[in-house]
């Protein structure tokens, strides 16, 4: 039987570290946890759980389970499932929250039929009302939200990146070590190697700062302009896709509708029209820097602050000016 009282929030670790969007899905299912009676709780699957699970403590979650096995380091679907679908049936949750990302998505649909649960995929806001769960999805790239809802008994939500602030709570959590044991030799698939795309450079998803790079940036001299901003500022380096296709950035760099969702809190639109496929990649972003030649350009509309004028003079003196400030 499904207890109504609890939701379960999916702690990701990449990169040995969980992910900050994750620490912004359980801040807003402790803030909806309070205001609706619901006790709150996290998993983590990892090979190193208990010792993350230490760092997740201070968010607020009344107990973390670690389930901890080497097979959960191998980025498969067959152990993240696995491991979902135990500790959903363990722990019998109304609501599962993560956050948005590649491993979710490719599990999420699987994970439902097996828990008999309904999904809400990629929503910018959760809530529950009455037996509801409510949530709102940004559609058509991002110009419509949707008003989306399930009161199937259980629901799972992922979380895009950015919708919330994650928020220490002050509390300590309590930490549960479930024994998990998935033999690599029963998986049909093996990780044989990772390859990195983005060698050194700050990962896009989960960058503080991104700084992104439009046709108008043009060609080589331009693009070190802008690889110089980023690495004075520490920042992962975006682009559009019009210098993507002209192989001046690479595919992975490129934000927007086909392209990587990105919440820093700050992003540099350099040269960048802003159309609207572009702008459903960064909008969540907090603040928007623009440095466009045209006063009109659709992108002054989301930004911040706006630097009418050629980047090709701006940037020089933005960087001297950066790199002095910050010596
Ligand atoms: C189905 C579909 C999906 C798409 N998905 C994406 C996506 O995921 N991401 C994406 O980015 N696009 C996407 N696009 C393309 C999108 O519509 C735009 O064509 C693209 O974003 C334009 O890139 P841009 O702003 O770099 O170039 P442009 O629109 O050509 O804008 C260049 C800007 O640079 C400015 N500029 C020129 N010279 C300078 C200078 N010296 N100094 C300062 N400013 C200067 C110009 O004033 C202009 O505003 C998609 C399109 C379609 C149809």
């Amino acid at each position: 039987m499904i207890e109504m009282n609890s939701i379960l929030v999916v702690l990701s670790v990449q990169d040995g570290r969980i992910k900050r969007s994750s620490f912004e899905a359980l801040s807003r299912a402790v803030a909806v946890g309070g205001q609706h009676g619901l006790t709150v709780n996290a998993v983590i699957l990892h090979s190193n759980a208990s010792k993350l699970a230490a760092e997740a403590s201070k968010y607020g979650a009344s107990k973390i389970f670690c389930f901890e096995d080497r097979v959960f380091d191998s980025h498969l679907n067959a152990p993240l499932l696995a491991g979902l679908e135990t500790a959903i049936e363990k722990i019998q949750p109304r609501l599962v929250v993560a956050a948005s990302m590649e491993s979710i998505k490719d599990v999420w649909g699987a994970l439902a039929i097996r828990v008999d649960a309904a999904v809400l995929p990629d929503v910018a806001s959760f809530d529950v009302n009455g037996d509801a769960v409510v949530c709102e999805r940004p559609v058509m790239a991002a110009k419509v939200m949707a008003a989306v809802s399930s009161s199937h008994p259980r629901v799972l939500v992922s979380v895009r990146s950015g919708s919330y602030e994650a928020t220490e709570s002050g509390g300590e959590s309590s930490i549960e070590t479930v024994p998990f044991e998935m033999s690599s030799q029963t998986l049909s698939a093996t990780l044989k190697e990772i390859v990195t795309t983005t060698g050194d450079q700050v990962d896009l998803s989960e960058a503080k700062v991104v700084v992104a790079a439009g046709r108008g940036v043009k060609d080589a001299s331009g693009k070190a302009l802008v690889d110089e901003l980023a690495s004075i500022l520490g920042a992962a380096i975006g682009a559009s896709r019009a210098v993507v296709e002209t192989g001046l950035f690479p595919a992975t760099a490129q934000i927007g509708q086909t392209g990587k969702v990105v919440s820093p809190e700050l992003y540099f639109a350099i040269g960048i029209s802003g159309a609207i496929q572009h702008v459903a990649g960064m909008s969540n972003s907090k603040i928007i820097v623009a440095i466009n030649k045209d006063a009109d350009a659709p992108i002054f509309d989301v930004a911040t602050y706006g630097l009418v004028g050629d980047c090709f003079k701006i940037l020089p003196l933005l960087n001297a000016e950066l790199r002095k400030a910050l010596s």
